[in-house]
């Protein structure tokens, strides 16, 4: 692919490693790339992070036709900069696109665009043990007429944001709020897409819980208000006695890499694991006759969150004495050990970046 490179006159300072927050800073330089259905996607060009500039028509605004992906760039040890499954990254991207009805960015153009920004920013990518830069990558409709159609021009975008340990300060499990009347997706709906109304319509259920005090919320099916799906932006898992159980793929949960990477750890440890459905019942039972070990969430941005307490109905169930299991635990060192490069790579999951990187 042949990107055009817009440079900046003045770089930015790059921000304190300690105080970095998750996605508050962005880098110097963006991806972008743009569609209409003459031409396809084109333009590809790497250019000064900026604002940009739309019509108040456009139809992103609206009728919300977008779609985004979230991965982490890091830094190992040896000061290799390497990329977690980003290829899967890409698949569900495609995905998320063909169901929102935007045009797909081929699995190699997705790669490509990733790689040279990433090289290009790779002094972005704090050094504090733990920290990474972010990789934000979306389209979204721009159509400037307010009737609802499927757009014929879109934007393509990629930005980057360095961010620091989800855990400053170790890692502790949290608090879930089990919602029951509000739902999150149906089968049939956008609930495997990473698209940003998921997010819009999940918001409430959020507030919700934090109203009630529990820092996140655990959504449960769209009819029968009785299966778990999953907790805010992460998919969820249970140790119950000594398997693993996770609700299955069912349409309307999202397809996690990190849910995926967890059952093929997992099962490489000989360790049980179910992907089925799961009642919310079950877990209540479970917990009330101690056969729930261990609950967490799995997800990009914290990696595992474990979960101390749970609330559904007005019973609160504690879990594992609110502290971290040792499935979650292990889970949590593995992964982050193959992403940092301190644990040998053994699914060839790592895609190292080098000089040919450079745009
Ligand atoms: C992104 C996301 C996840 C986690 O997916 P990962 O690929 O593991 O980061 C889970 N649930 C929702 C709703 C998400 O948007």
């Amino acid at each position: 692919m042949d990107i055009k490179f817009i440079k900046r006159d003045v770089l930015k300072e790059k921000p304190q490693t300690i105080k970095l927050g998750v996605g508050k800073y962005f880098t110097d330089y963006m991806f972008l790339m743009d569609f209409d259905s003459q031409n396809g996607w084109n333009n590809a060009r790497i250019v000064p992070y900026e604002d940009f500039s739309i019509s108040p028509a456009s139809a992103v605004l609206h009728y919300a036709q977008e779609t985004f992906e979230g991965l982490k760039a890091y830094r190992t040890p040896e000061g290799e900069i390497q990329l977690f499954r980003p290829a899967m990254n890409a698949r569900r991207f495609i995905n998320s696109n063909k169901r929102m009805c935007l045009p797909i960015v081929p699995e190699d153009v997705f790669l490509e665009a990733v790689r040279k920004l990433v090289y290009l920013e790779k002094d972005w990518i704090p050094f504090i043990p733990n920290t990474t830069l972010y990789i934000r990558p979306f389209v979204f409709a721009t159509d400037n007429t307010l009737g609802v159609h499927v757009s014929k021009t879109y934007r393509f975008c990629i930005i980057l944001s360095p961010s620091g340990n989800y855990f400053p300060t170790g890692m502790k499990p949290i608090s879930i709020y089990v919602e029951e009347e509000l739902v999150r997706a149906v089968i049939g709906g956008t609930g495997f897409a990473k698209c940003g109304g998921n997010y819009a319509a999940s918001l409430l259920g959020q507030s919700k819980a934090a109203t009630q005090g529990y820092d996140q919320v655990l959504w449960l099916d769209g009819v029968e208000h009785k299966y778990i799906e999953e907790v805010g932006a992460m998919n969820i898992m249970f140790v119950i006695n000594d398997e693993v159980v996770t609700p299955m793929l069912n349409g309307s949960i999202l397809p996690g890499i990190t849910r995926d990477s967890c059952i093929t750890l997992l099962k490489n440890k000989n360790i049980k694991v179910s992907e089925r459905r799961i009642s919310i019942e079950e877990i209540m039972s479970a917990g009330r006759d101690g056969t729930l070990k261990e609950m967490f969430g799995t997800g990009t941005a914290a990696v595992i969150l474990p979960v101390g307490k749970i609330s559904y109905k007005g019973e609160e169930i504690t879990i594992n004495n609110q502290q971290i299991g040792p499935v979650a635990q292990d889970l949590f060192d593995e992964l982050t050990g193959i992403q940092f490069g301190r644990k040998s790579d053994d699914n060839n999951w790592i895609i190292s970046l080098n000089s040919n990187d450079k745009l």
